[in-house]
């Protein structure tokens, strides 16, 4: 008999997942259900992504062009951190490296050797392809160029809804079955514990064998069934609401998203092609509701599109993600604030990793369950410390910040920031979700710069390097010039219709 894979929830995570399991366990050994609750709704936010959203939309075989048009989307080569580390600064972590390893050591350690001989004086910044082609808002994939600057990757920014309603219809035309209506209780076995069916307002009952729980905050099956406890990560990172308001467009069209420090958070910028969205994060603690409104209301680059909306949030983690025959996906897993896009990353990775353990047929082995929780966990943390050395490293002077400086570190972070400081290197963990060039990005970008740098860079004659360094930064500003601008690249291939 088929295999029943409820889901529950119809946001982005609900929707990816229905696409995908569609795509790759399609019936009829597979029967997929989705119920969603209109009356419920969705968070509605989750604009901005990384580039492994590419490996997705390949996966379903999206076209890019009509994904694009579709969702009013946009392309993102990076972030920009406006005021991070100390207000007037500005600096940049673009998805790609800052240049070819050289005598076999990553570029910054010899970045770091040149400057401290007074050879240079730019930031690394100057070696980053998406770095420099985002300072001119200029876009093109990197398939329009050649050799070292033909190095970097994109993502895209969407409109959630839109993607939501994109995936629908592709799940919808591949046999999933979505249901209208509110998950009240469920029905588990007396043995096992696992769950038998959900049961739904107006007394309807859904039997499954499997249930992925994407119900957001709520965490219904997961957290609220199954008493699947919370890993509270407050103390490391205190934000916890979020005000967003979208604009008319107006400004320029940036390939990147904008995140600007503030006394007490920071605000996000995303370029759509109907509108940019704009949302600002913050710790409750130390700003209120209204204050938080009136700031980025005060902070729009366009006219403000209806009213502002709080969101409330608790950034940690399920302290299983994968519980009896329950897998919660999405916010109902955890959450973890939208600095560095992470949160639909973790949703197509732990969708992957799903796809990749589930068994066709039966309950999962224990130790497939624990596989499971064991490199989801892992991720989770790695992406927790990247977060936190954005805040902990900042030099900005109020209390927010300095509470922030103050903090016990996770050891796993702590060991990162001092072999950093002590010779530029990054340790590299397993399961590790930002690679060395991210670190070096944002540390950098904030002034953090090591005290020495791996000795091996000692090797290479200065000046040779300094050619090199200036040869290389000399290509990619060529390969820059000859990107179109993105506003143009945007409306000659992936146009959407007028909202
Ligand atoms: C302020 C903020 C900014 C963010 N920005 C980004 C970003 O830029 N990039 C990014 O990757 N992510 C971002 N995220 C995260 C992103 O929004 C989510 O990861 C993504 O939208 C997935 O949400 P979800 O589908 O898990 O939950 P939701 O969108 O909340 O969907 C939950 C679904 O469950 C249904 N449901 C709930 N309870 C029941 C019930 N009892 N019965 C039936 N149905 C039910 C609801 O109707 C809904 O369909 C952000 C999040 C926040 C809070």
């Amino acid at each position: 008999m088929a295999q029943h894979l409820i889901i529950a929830g119809g946001g982005s995570a609900g929707w990816m997942a229905a696409a995908l399991f569609a795509r790759l366990r399609p019936a009829p050994d597979t029967r997929i259900t989705l119920i969603e609750s209109d009356a419920i709704g969705t968070v509605g936010v989750g604009e901005a992504t990384v580039p492994i959203l590419q490996h997705f939309n390949r996966l379903l075989g999206l076209n890019e062009p009509e994904f694009v048009a579709a969702t009013q989307g946009s392309f993102k080569l990076g972030i920009e951190f406006v005021d991070w580390g100390e207000t007037g600064n500005r600096h940049f972590h673009g998805f790609g490296d800052h240049g070819a390893p050289i005598e076999g050591i990553a570029p910054h350690h010899h970045w770091h050797r040149l400057r401290a001989a007074g050879r240079i004086a730019d930031p690394i910044d100057a070696w980053s392809m998406p770095a420099l082609a985002a300072a001119q808002d200029r876009f093109a994939p990197p398939e329009a160029l050649r050799g070292e600057a033909a190095e970097y990757r994109y993502a895209y920014h969407f409109d959630a809804g839109l993607y939501a309603r994109l995936l629908r219809g592709y799940a919808e035309a591949r046999g999933v079955t979505r249901m209208e209506g509110r998950i009240l209780d469920v029905d588990r076995d007396p043995d096992t514990g696992d769950l038998r069916a959900l049961l739904l307002e107006g007394d309807r009952r859904l039997d499954g064998d499997v249930f992925i729980d994407c119900t957001g905050f709520a965490s219904q099956l997961l957290g609220q069934q199954l008493g699947t406890g919370f890993v509270d990560w407050s103390h490391w990172l205190p934000a916890n609401r979020a005000v967003a308001l979208g604009c008319t467009r107006a400004g320029r069209f940036t390939p990147f998203t904008r995140s600007t420090a503030h006394a007490a958070g920071w605000q996000w910028r995303i370029p759509l092609q109907h509108r940019t969205g704009n949302g600002l994060v913050y710790s409750s603690a130390h700003l209120s509701d209204d204050a938080a409104a009136a700031l980025l209301q005060a902070n729009l680059d366009g006219d403000a599109i209806g009213e502002p909306r709080l969101l409330r949030f608790t950034t940690g983690r399920r302290e299983r993600f994968w519980a009896h025959n329950v897998i919660g996906i999405g916010l109902a897993a955890g959450f973890m604030e939208p600095l560095e896009s992470t949160s639909l990353q973790l949703v197509q990775t732990g969708l992957a990793r799903l796809a990749e353990l589930l068994p066709t047929s039966g309950r999962a082995d224990p130790a497939i369950v624990a596989e499971y929780n064991r490199e989801t966990i892992g991720e989770y943390e790695r992406v927790r410390d990247f977060l936190i050395a954005h805040y902990c490293i900042s030099q900005r002077p109020e209390p927010f910040w300095r509470d922030m400086a103050a903090m016990a570190l996770p050891d796993t972070l702590a060991h990162k920031l001092a072999l950093w400081d002590a010779m530029g290197r990054i340790p590299m963990l397993d399961l590790e979700s930002h690679q060395e060039p991210s670190w070096v990005s944002v540390l950098l970008g904030q002034r953090r710069v090591p005290r020495s740098h791996d000795p091996a860079a000692d090797r290479p004659p200065l000046d040779g390097l300094a050619t090199l360094f200036a040869q290389r930064h000399a290509a990619l500003s060529a390969a820059t010039r000859s990107l179109p601008p993105h506003d143009y690249f945007v409306a000659r291939t992936c146009q959407a219709q007028a909202a």
